[in-house]
């Protein structure tokens, strides 16, 4: 009998963490999902749209016009197209990343290019996609080391103060707008800026934290996390990404 129970306690050991590893498996490199453990089917596309909701849909078009409008930095004039954000307006999830690069710019859509394939597949791997959660960035025009050349790959730097100043208002007018529950800071940089801590994101990775986005709006739980630009340079991030995924994915079905 107490063999039995023993084998028992591992089969669910073992199947627990076929689970843990299973979804992951098309990022990290862990071991191919079996049958048994296919990710979480999608959640069911949200019905029509009630009159608030499509309220809120139109005080994003028209932010989204203003940022595209948005001339407040040099970034305004160098940009191909500024890149306001993509994504549902009643996200619960919202991803912030530091700022548009050579493929953002050229696309108008945050995180299309590699770093962004990688996103969709972090996202694919809790049940969340690009058109579930909210994508946004610190700053929405391609800061360039050389803005006479956006045509130029490699082009990229990361936002200066002044420009994280200027830009800042059209964040957290998105955040206001959407509230979502949680907000997924991508790298050092928007951990930085959201946080206002310059703690390494090494070391405030996987710590939740809350963020106010101001005027009265409720407070956000938020999560930092390695960027994707960062797993792609360095794999062994990825099980750190993950551990934050799971735990994301935990608070969500909260
Ligand atoms: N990196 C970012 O931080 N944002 C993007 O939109 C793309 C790459």
């Amino acid at each position: 009998m107490n063999r039995e129970i023993d084998a028992l306690k591992d089969l669910a050991r073992s199947l627990k963490r076929r689970v843990e590893l299973s979804d992951s498996s098309d990022w990290t490199g862990a071991a191919a999902p079996g049958p048994e453990t296919a990710p979480r089917p999608a959640p069911k596309a949200a019905p029509a749209a009630a009159p608030a909701a499509r309220a809120k849909a139109e005080v994003f078009a028209e932010l989204s016009a203003q940022i595209k409008a948005c001339r407040a930095c040099p970034l305004g004039k160098s940009r191909i197209q500024a890149v306001p954000g993509v994504g549902s307006v009643d996200a619960r999830v919202m991803f912030v990343g530091e700022g548009p690069g050579f493929d953002e710019d050229h696309k108008g859509e945050p995180f299309v290019g590699r770093s962004g394939q990688l996103l969709d597949k972090i996202m694919e791997s809790i049940g969340l996609t690009r058109k579930s959660v909210y994508i946004a960035n610190i700053v929405k025009c391609h800061p360039m080391t050389d803005p006479s050349d956006p045509e130029k790959r490699g082009n990229d730097r990361p936002p200066s103060p002044d420009e994280i100043a200027a830009c800042r208002g059209w964040l957290d007018t998105q955040i206001r707008t959407i509230a979502p529950r949680f907000i997924v800071t991508l790298g050092a940089v928007p951990a930085r800026v959201l946080l206002a801590d310059a703690t390494p994101i090494s070391k405030i990775r996987g710590r939740w934290c809350e963020y106010d986005p101001g005027e009265g709006a409720p407070k956000v739980r938020l999560l930092p996390t390695f960027h994707p630009a960062a797993l792609l340079r360095n794999p062994d991030l990825k099980r750190d990404v993950w551990i934050d995924m799971k735990n994301l994915r935990e608070e969500l079905s909260k």
